[in-house]
């Protein structure tokens, strides 16, 4: 980071705090930036680099000034220096030696901060958690990814309904990134081999607290244009620019992470877009002489995957000419001939035999999960297959269930109220289940003005964005309605966000519109709903299920009750699951892994209303919100209507009436007793720190001693 800031030596440390995303998800560190300059801190959506360069000096010079600011600093920096040198960490504690292994954990996508937008959905927010997490508990963790230059797109909607997508260059200088230095010469770039050719990576190193991340780029001078292309997008261009993405990642990061002198002891493989890393370091081993199966018998007990969808399109799969293309050259490196390196992907898809990324990382890595109960279940029918000698039961995908992290989903407001009713430690002990026992010592009044509060700084947010449509984009005033401008802060209000694929059933709450109008339009107990989503650029399916709901959210019928808010991302994502009052959740079973933004709404008190996929069945106890539909139907139009008129009854007789049940002083107990039991329930439950620890003790210890009781046996 150079020194172009303009620091006062005072505070010069600051800079080092706005570049280690730490600052994302500490209370006191955000507070720091925001007390530095309140205006810019909204301006650039809480990123502390662009405020270091957008600040005035005579403003540093207040802030130098100021002993409270100053007292305020040395605080944050005293904890900050704690974190990264403490030896006591579960980790420590519970896996001695563990800590001095390095875990690589690789990705696709990484959902940090709005600031860095190289994620398009829960895949992406899961793998930021997992790294935020890892340090936390003293996991050494490195996460190997890509940046995406000009990241994945802003979302506009045009007064049509149609979606727009927007791609704008990231400004390197305006994110908590730093160009990484291969050795003493300085040079920034390595080789790799791409088909016959090679081409030059650079990589970028970004701090997480005590965990660290790479993400390479190939946007550098030394390749040719259309190399320099291959990063720019992340989840843009068809199957040949796919593959030569993935190549980047497994055979790239593997180099990458050779190429800084570090030495993984596992190997963590995020979906299965990042598996050629398993044969790459099949090929280092090849090359010293081991054969093949001997070479991949060994890279197999340190290997991790986490599969994360039963969709089938969601499992990469490359047509034979793609694969000859580029391995044709890799696989005698691999002492394979081409049916044998065919083999290890072979699956047969909708249109014909392909080779498939999971298959291939299911055949390569031990330690194998799903990401729910559930789909643990899903995962052992789907890939049964693979292992045909073997029960269902028995197939080898276990399931360890996805968490969210705790510091970075909750509302500041809770932040406190728990500090007061739970424990002022809470955060750090927050997956014990007993600490949550307290939740009922929180007043049902406190309880519910700071939810309404929540509610109404949603609401404001909301507003400031359609008035920035109006200044900025000149949005049609219809559009401002569906923008959100008339929501009302009484109503109850309820939040559907995430990614607009179609198994995810946007519309299914529309499924008889008359019906719906009359539970909206109710004078004395309206109802709201705010949607908030992407659709994949080339799914027109998606974009199309979009411009059905905006075009409503524009009907002056539904008299502004259906809003729709745009460019979902981590930022808007804050807002809505702490500010609405149910999070809506209607996929078409069982095609939902997991999901987390249930978790996140109920970390804020905003019980979910949801069919009973994902992680809702392991959660859902009859008292913590609802479960609806769901059962099995001979079609899947019978289904949806079965759902939508089930999702109609629990709306009319039990979440509306519940919400609108108030006492003598305004206050809803019974809704405050829901709210309480749901974050007694899933807080400790479904966080991520319940789910790294999960994949230490079940998987990253086991393998650290499997190979260094290898190591030992190969020594005497
Ligand atoms: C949490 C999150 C998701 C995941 O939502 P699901 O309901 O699990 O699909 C997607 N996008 C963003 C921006 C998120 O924060």
């Amino acid at each position: 980071m150079s020194d172009i800031f303009g620091i006062p030596d005072r505070i010069a440390r600051i800079k080092e705090l706005a570049y280690d995303f730490w600052w994302s998800w500490d209370p006191e560190a955000r507070h720091l930036f925001e007390m530095l300059d309140r205006v810019l801190w909204d301006r650039t959506h809480h990123n502390p680099v662009a405020i270091l360069r957008d600040i005035t000096p005579e403003r540093l010079k207040e802030a130098v000034e100021d002993p409270s600011f100053l007292r305020y600093y040395d605080g944050v920096l005293k904890r900050f220096d704690h974190l990264h040198t403490t030896k006591k960490t579960w980790v420590n504690d519970t896996f001695p030696g563990l800590s001095e292994q390095t875990i690589a954990y690789f990705s696709a996508e990484f959902g940090l901060h709005n600031s860095l937008p190289i994620y398009s959905g829960g895949l992406g927010v899961l793998a930021g958690d997992h790294c935020k997490e890892a340090g936390e508990i003293g996991l050494p963790l490195v996460g190997i990814g890509f940046l995406y230059p000009q990241g994945y797109f802003q979302q506009r909607v045009q007064a049509d309904g149609w979606q727009e997508a927007i791609y704008r260059p990231l400004d390197m200088n305006r994110v908590a990134i730093e160009p990484v230095k291969f050795n003493e010469r300085g040079e920034s770039f390595i080789q790799i081999p791409m088909g016959k050719r090679m081409i030059y990576i650079a990589a970028w190193k970004v701090q997480v607290g005590r965990a660290c991340l790479f993400l390479m780029d190939t946007n550098i001078p030394q390749n040719e244009p259309w190399d320099r292309e291959l990063s720019a997008r992340l989840y843009a261009g068809d199957q040949d620019l796919r593959i030569r993405q993935e190549i980047v990642l497994g055979i790239g990061g593997v180099r990458l992470l050779r190429a800084l002198g570090i030495s993984p002891a596992v190997w963590h493989c995020n979906e299965g877009h990042t598996a050629f890393q398993m044969l790459e370091r099949i090929r280092e081993r090849v090359a010293q002489g081991e054969n093949f199966d001997t070479a991949a018998a060994i890279i197999r007990k340190t290997t991790v995957f986490t599969t994360h969808t039963p969709v089938a399109a969601g499992h990469d799969a490359f047509p034979s000419h793609l694969v000859e293309k580029y391995f044709s050259s890799y696989w005698p490196e691999l002492g394979l001939d081409q049916a044998k390196f065919w083999a290890l992907g072979k699956h047969l898809e909708d249109w014909g035999e392909a080779f498939n990324m999971t298959v291939l990382a299911l055949g390569l890595s031990k330690w194998k999960n799903a990401v729910s109960a559930q789909h643990g279940k899903v995962s052992r029918k789907m890939w049964q297959h693979l292992w045909p000698d073997v029960e269902e039961k028995d197939v080898p995908i276990t399931s360890i269930t996805n968490g969210i992290h705790t510091a970075t989903w909750i509302a500041p407001e809770l932040i406190e109220l728990f500090r007061r009713y739970i424990a002022p430690d809470w955060a750090e002990r927050h997956d014990d289940v007993a600490l949550w026992e307290r939740t009922s010592d929180i007043p049902d009044k406190v309880l519910w003005e700071t939810r309404q509060q929540m509610k109404r700084k949603l609401l404001n947010f909301i507003r400031e964005r359609a008035r920035m449509a109006w200044l900025r984009d000149r949005a049609e005033p219809v559009q401002l309605l569906a923008a959100g401008t008339l929501l009302d802060p009484e109503a109850l209000t309820i939040g559907y966000a995430r990614r607009f694929a179609g198994y995810k059933r946007a519309n299914l709450i529309f499924h008889d519109l008359e019906r719906l109008k009359k539970i909206l339009g109710n004078v004395r107990r309206p109802v709201q709903i705010i949607f908030a989503g992407k659709a994949h650029p080339a799914d027109d399916i998606g974009k199309r299920l979009l411009q059905e709901i905006y075009n409503l959210a524009k009907d002056s019928k539904m008299a502004g009750h259906i809003v729709f808010v745009e460019n979902y991302e981590m930022h808007v994502a804050h807002f809505l699951v702490q500010g609405v009052d149910v999070w809506l959740n209607s996929p078409r079973p069982p095609l939902e892994a997991s999901g987390t933004s249930g978790m996140k709404a109920a970390l804020n008190g905003v019980p979910q209303l949801s069919i009973p996929d994902g992680w809702w069945p392991e959660a859902h106890n009859g008292s913590n919100g609802w479960a609806f539909g769901g059962d099995p139907a001979p079609s899947q139009e019978e289904a949806d209507v079965a759902d939508a008129n089930s999702l109609y009854e629990i709306l009319e007789n039990e979440v509306i009436p519940l919400y609108y049940r108030r006492d003598s002083d305004h206050v809803p107990r019974g809704w405050t007793a829901l709210m309480k039991e749901t974050i007694r329930t899933i807080v400790p439950q479904f966080s991520i720190r319940r789910a790294v620890k999960e994949y230490t003790s079940r998987f990253y210890a086991p393998a650290v001693n499997a190979k260094n009781a290898e190591t030992l046996s190969r020594k005497t």
